[in-house]
């Protein structure tokens, strides 16, 4: 029948439009800022700095690679790397970031500065709630606003954070045991050193003996 689509489409508006009144599902819609809508896991605005332990500087997981900051696509991150070292989370010396800045104004959330990240330093936030009049400063965020512990990781992205936890155990387990066969290789080395040179250990030393002569049989000629 000519128009039954148009029909149709009019018919499952009207229902939606109706169905919005009573029906909690149709209510997609909240009276914010009074109300919010909860906020699904896999939301993301902005990226922040994932930190271990109570003390945001030292336990900042990023150790200045700049791989991030190469890789964003808008250049909106500017990184310092220190010139001295601390423990990155498996205890290896690292270098850091002195600063670490990232224009959120400029920032278009794309999320390759995470997908690069190669140890898990950096993640997307859901904290939309940024607007300011001052349009620089405001929303020129250095390390120390871009700071998150990983406990706030957790509360925002628990699948993800928990994931990520299991890797980072993993992968310190390994190293953890490479570090013990090392150091068991290193004392087993230092203990033979040890035994070699105790003079008890040593061989005992004979005398000198006159340089020996060999016949050649086939040319019964004397070598020595
Ligand atoms: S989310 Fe994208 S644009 Fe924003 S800092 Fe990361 S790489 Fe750059
Ligand atoms: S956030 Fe990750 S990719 Fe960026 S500099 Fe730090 S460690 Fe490197």
């Amino acid at each position: 029948m000519l128009g039954e689509g148009i029909l149709k489409g009019l018919g499952e508006t009207a229902r939606n439009f109706a169905g919005s009144f009573v029906s909690a599902e149709r209510l997609t819609t909240v009276q914010y800022p009074e109300e919010r809508a909860p906020v699904i896991e896999d939301t993301r605005d902005f990226p922040f700095l994932v930190y271990d332990g109570s003390d945001w500087e030292a336990g900042l997981r990023c150790v200045a690679c700049q791989i991030c900051e190469k890789e964003c696509p808008p250049k909106c991150i500017y990184i310092v790397k220190s010139t001295d070292k601390k423990p990155d989370y498996v205890g290896k010396p690292q270098i850091y970031p002195t600063r670490f800045d990232i224009d959120i104004s400029v920032c278009m959330s794309c999320q390759i500065c995470v997908e690069v990240c190669p140890f898990e330093a950096i993640k997307m936030d859901t904290q939309f709630e940024l607007s300011t009049t001052d349009r620089f400063g405001g929303l020129l965020y250095d390390r120390k606003e871009l700071a998150r512990s990983n406990e706030y990781y957790h509360s925002i992205h628990p699948t993800e954070a928990a994931e990520v936890d299991a890797r980072l155990a993993e992968e310190k387990a390994k190293s953890d045991a490479k570090a013990k066969a090392a150091a068991a290789a290193a004392a087993a080395k230092a203990a033979g050193t040890v035994a070699a040179a105790t003079p008890s250990a040593a061989k005992p030393v004979t005398p000198a003996s006159p340089p020996s002569t060999t016949v050649d049989p086939a040319e019964g000629e004397t070598k020595g």
